[in-house]
């Protein structure tokens, strides 16, 4: 396209129509200013340049143009082209690079005007495909003393020669353009530096976000919270307001030692980083809310500087530890109740047995036998808690056996209540057991089956008032999807509604159960819970507390006994 017949060239500019096209001077040096102020409305690289090379031949009424822009080593990085179609330049390739007159122009220091291309001594030809041109005019292009690149106007309108007039506007012009290049590279590579911090920043910000730890960053000088994670969130209990970074932190917590003493607010470890510069590591700070929320935690905090070693801000990381210490704690709760448990039975069995080994033992024969059955029983109740543990260390190695066979839940019910009523703790409950012969059989471990009827029935016993009920019920499940549930219900203390879920955990007693004189070890419903789900079955449980507790296990029927005899 010859741009000096255009009234908007391919990149949109308007040209100024009373001008271009005039040849005097005035009107050439207004057209001049009119294309300088429209190069520099743009702001990207590639639109500046389309704009350069469009107003210089629109400046020199040249037919073609092209812009060359060199990088940091003077290699051509860009190249511009105007007047020359798609195809065309498809075909005519890159921008010269060889010896030829075309190949050195873009390190030529001068403008170069001639009136016949091809006349040049450097000139080697053009490409195969490249227009014919005759008349040219090239121009570097300084920023100061920095090469930017270099203009090419060729073909001036009308066959007419570039004149020293046109030199001069073209240099003039190149002034401009070097400013609008400039200008919009350093645009460019601030951008890209901008959107690399930002993409940065995205990436810290959902690291951050992620971690396990709390994150809090307070600024200097008053403290005011400038980043907080999710998990920061959680633990501190506030919220920065969207939007808002620099909300005030809230003292909604008094912050205490682990003897309970509280911190003075100077003493914490995020405020000594802030006011004294101080790093802390490990500090264990209880936060205590009004709402009565308690969570221990271990704080690190360090101060940030900026250059001239002032404390600029300060960033602590809190690690909630209450899972750490429930764990502590149910390990020594354990240690005691097991120390409990096996020190009970141990001192009954020793306490009798010498007693009927001294002369002065049972006077009756009646007080032996009774004096032999509780020995056994504190020995039964003994083995039991090693039987268990020995257990539940079987199921965490996942080495419990499982012997399956076709059986009846009528049999083994029967089994497990006949056991319960011949001990001392089932003697006081009435056991009321519906379990229809008419159910399927089972494919199960009869002895595994047995010992979660056994554990559920003696639960319900030991935590339900003497004399009172227990029903033991198993049916088929009313969804058709042949399962057979059982169910044990109590009349009994019941288990609040936030810790039915965890009772299921190894060691886990009910808070207000613990030391309350049931002895218990907390694995009873965990060996359950391990038995019933390598049969691929549920346990669960219903609960109120004060009314009673129904725990449910269920079992995949066997429909007939093909293949199991
Ligand atoms: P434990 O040896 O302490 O009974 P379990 O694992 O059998 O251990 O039970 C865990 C806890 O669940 C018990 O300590 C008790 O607090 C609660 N629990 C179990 N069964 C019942 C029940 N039928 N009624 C009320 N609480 C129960």
């Amino acid at each position: 396209m010859a741009c000096q017949k255009s009234t908007a060239g391919d990149n949109g500019i308007e040209s100024p129509q009373s001008k271009s096209g005039s040849d005097r001077f005035e009107d050439r040096l207004a057209l001049l200013a009119g294309l300088s102020g429209r190069i520099i409305s743009n702001l990207d690289p590639d639109r500046v340049y389309q704009d350069i090379v469009a107003a210089a031949c629109e400046l020199t009424l040249a037919h073609y143009g092209a812009l060359a822009i060199f990088d940091d080593f003077g290699v051509i990085d860009n190249f511009t082209t105007h007047g020359i179609g798609k195809e065309e330049k498809e075909r005519i390739g890159g921008p010269p690079t060889g010896r030829g007159l075309l190949g050195v122009l873009p390190t030529a220091e001068k403008p170069l005007r001639l009136a016949d291309l091809r006349a040049h001594a450097g000139f080697t030809g053009f490409p195969p495909g490249h227009p014919e041109m005759k008349t040219f005019l090239g121009a570097p292009i300084y920023h100061g003393d920095e090469r930017l690149g270099n203009l090419y106007l060729a073909e001036k309108a009308g066959g007419r020669e570039f004149t020293s007039e046109d030199e001069n506007l073209v240099i003039m012009f190149a002034a401009q353009a070097a400013m609008a290049i400039r200008h919009s590279q350093l645009y460019a590579r601030e951008s890209t530096l901008r959107e690399q911090a930002e993409m940065e920043h995205a990436r810290l910000t959902a690291i951050i976000d992620s971690s396990a730890a709390g994150i809090v960053v307070v600024e200097a000088p008053d403290g005011r919270v400038v980043l907080a994670n999710q998990e920061a969130k959680r633990i501190l209990g506030f919220g920065l307001s969207s939007g808002d970074d620099r909300e005030t932190y809230e003292y909604a917590a008094v912050y205490r030692r682990p003897d309970g003493s509280p911190y003075g607010v100077d003493e914490l470890p995020l405020q000594r980083a802030l006011r004294h510069g101080e790093t802390s590591q490990g500090v264990e700070v209880i936060f205590d809310f009004a709402d009565g929320r308690r969570i221990p935690t271990v704080v690190n905090a360090s101060p940030v500087y900026d250059e001239s070693g002032y404390v600029t801000a300060a960033i602590a990381v809190i690690g909630d530890i209450s899972a750490l210490q429930e764990v502590e704690r149910l390990k020594a709760e354990f240690l005691s109740m097991v120390t409990h448990d096996l020190r009970g039975p141990l001192s009954t069995i020793k306490g009798l047995s010498s007693s009927m080994l001294m002369d002065s033992g049972p006077v009756d024969d009646e007080t032996t036998l009774e004096y032999v059955r509780t020995i056994d029983e504190e020995a039964d109740r003994m083995s039991e808690l090693v039987g268990n543990l020995l257990d539940m260390s079987r199921i965490e190695a996942d080495a419990m056996s499982m012997d399956p066979e076709l059986c009846h839940l009528a049999d083994i019910t029967a089994e497990a209540v006949r056991r319960i009523e011949r001990s001392r703790e089932g003697g006081n409950h009435k056991i009321v057991t519906d379990v229809p012969l008419t159910l399927p059989e089972i494919f199960a471990d009869y002895d595994q089956i047995g010992r979660v009827l056994s554990n559920l029935l003696s639960n319900a016993i030991k935590y339900s008032p003497q004399g009172s009920e227990v029903r033991i019920t198993s049916y088929q499940s009313p969804d058709n999807s042949g399962e057979i549930v059982t169910k044990v219900a109590d009349d009994g203390v019941g288990i609040p509604s936030e810790e039915m879920d965890k009772i299921f955990d190894k060691f886990y007693r009910v808070t207000s159960q613990r030391g309350r004189g049931r002895p218990g070890s907390g694995l009873g419903l965990a060996i359950c819970k391990a038995i019933i789900e390598s049969h691929d079955g549920k346990i669960w449980v219903e609960s109120e507390p004060g009314k009673g507790s129904t725990f449910y296990f269920s079992q995949t029927g066997a429909v007939a006994s093909v293949g199991y005899d």
